[in-house]
């Protein structure tokens, strides 16, 4: 393994979604990986409970990923994606398709999540133009979305702290209501039961307050990750789908936390039973090994590019490092080993059953309010301290990490997406850890 020592100076690294001035008074350093954990630069080995950031489904270091990484880097290190190709960018283009919902026949590529976003949220402008309905123009999103951290993508998202710094964004956005109705729903196992159609409802309220002629999209991941599993109830995704349908409004899927196994299939799409038009993704396409986004777009939007007026022949869009090949050489590898593995459905199965069973068990520990959990999902919902910024979730995140366990915090909720390669023996030790560290923090 690779010796690593911490630097002496940490200041120039402006770190990204940290507190920085706290993070340098007591760094936490990881230094390398390796299946289901990380070494940190003081020889611990680290459970790792949320796959990185969500991204690494088939656990850390991964021979055939990182060799395929390695034979692509040696022999074309870089392609330019506008007006030329590289085979690897159609073959995983086409292996994604293969395993996306049915009628989802073409990718975009993109780097991230966020520019995934971007990238769905202007093909669906483009769109209504293309076919001469160009007075579609606003977006819908959703309090509690989060959609990366681009201009629309930050606009159409719903967290104040993220919105709140930047000024007004983007003109032309609303959002739905947020699916989270603890007094109905708490310590609900996968889909809570109630009130699922009435929340969707409120996308025909904002139909009839905008007209809906001027609505191009909604976008919505389908479980909120980032913003605390937030599990919407059943029959709102399938509401939603009726509603955009009845007034020709494209609906977007964010699925880059849901995609790629983590709700135990391939994608939520199948799990709900509701296909998008538009589904963006990112993440655990390449395991997370290189950066890379895909956006995943129907027919009838493709072909309407495909046969629009000869002015707009081209879509005005992408990136220096869409279809990278390193990202293809990754994305190709990644997506055999999770076919090899059955990874993209093993969260439906036996461990994603062990899984509900360990964090439910957790119910009576102090200050626990709320758990959820859907495939290899959960959170665990902490009682806020009145009148205090203080989070116990922040103060459970470092206890964690100091107990050799990675946890990820938002506000009061602790949340949770191990690796799906993850074993019984590890999800008793998140379970007992996550015990221990309860009945300790005040
Ligand atoms: N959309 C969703 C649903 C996400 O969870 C994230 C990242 N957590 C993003 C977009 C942004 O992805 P990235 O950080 O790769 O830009």
């Amino acid at each position: 393994m690779l010796e690593r020592t911490r630097p002496n100076d940490l200041s120039s690294f402006w770190m990204p979604f940290t507190a920085n001035r706290q993070f340098k008074q007591a760094p936490r350093m990881l230094v390398a990986a390796k299946d289901m954990h990380y070494f940190t630069d003081d020889g611990r080995k680290v459970l790792d409970g949320t796959s990185g950031l969500w991204c690494v489904n088939a656990g850390h270091g991964r021979p055939k990923i990182t060799e395929a990484i390695q034979r692509q880097a040696a022999e074309m290190d870089y392609a330019p994606p506008f007006q030329m190709g590289h085979p690897l960018a159609f073959e995983l283009a086409n292996r994604l398709v293969d395993i996306a919902p049915q009628g989802m026949d073409h990718v975009f590529f993109t780097n991230s999540g966020s520019e995934s976003v971007e990238t769905a949220l202007k093909i669906a402008l483009a769109y209504h133009r293309v076919r001469g309905e160009g007075s579609r123009v606003r977006l819908i999103g959703r309090e509690r979305g989060y959609h990366g951290v681009n201009f629309g993508g930050t606009a159409v998202g719903g967290i104040v702290a993220n919105r709140k710094m930047f000024g007004t964004l983007v003109a032309g956005v609303d959002h739905l209501p947020h699916t989270h109705l603890p007094h109905l729903n708490a310590f609900s196992r996968g889909e809570p039961e109630h009130g699922g159609e009435d929340l969707a409802n409120a996308l025909e309220r904002l139909a009839a307050l905008h007209d809906a002629s001027t609505i191009a999209a909604v976008i919505v991941e389908p479980v909120a990750g980032s913003t605390g599993v937030l599990i919407p109830p059943k029959g709102y995704l399938k509401r939603l789908r009726e509603i955009c349908d009845k007034h020709g409004i494209l609906l977007i899927f964010d699925e880059v936390i849901t995609g790629y196994g983590r709700l135990g299939a391939p994608f939520a799409a199948e799990v709900f039973g509701v296909t998008p038009d538009i589904m963006t993704t990112a993440k655990g396409v390449t395991n997370g090994a290189v950066p890379m986004g895909a956006v995943f777009v129907k027919k009838e939007i493709y072909d309407a590019f495909m046969t629009g007026p000869e002015h707009m022949i081209e879509f005005f869009h992408g990136y220096t490092y869409s279809a990278h090949p390193l990202a293809c050489a990754a994305g190709i590898a990644t997506l055999e080993t999770y076919r090899e593995e059955g990874l993209l459905t093993r969260a439906s199965g036996e461990i994603g059953q062990y899984w509900a069973d360990m964090l439910h068990s957790l119910r009576d520990l102090p200050h626990v309010i709320d758990i959820r959990n859907i495939g290899l999902v959960g959170a665990i919902e902490l009682e806020p301290i009145e009148g205090q910024p203080t989070k116990r979730a922040f103060s459970a995140f470092l206890k964690a990490f100091e107990n050799n366990l990675t946890i990820r915090t938002t506000g009061d909720i602790i949340a949770m997406s191990p690796p799906l390669i993850i074993e019984k023996e590890h999800i008793d030790q998140i379970g007992d850890t996550l015990r221990s560290i309860l009945k300790s923090i005040d």
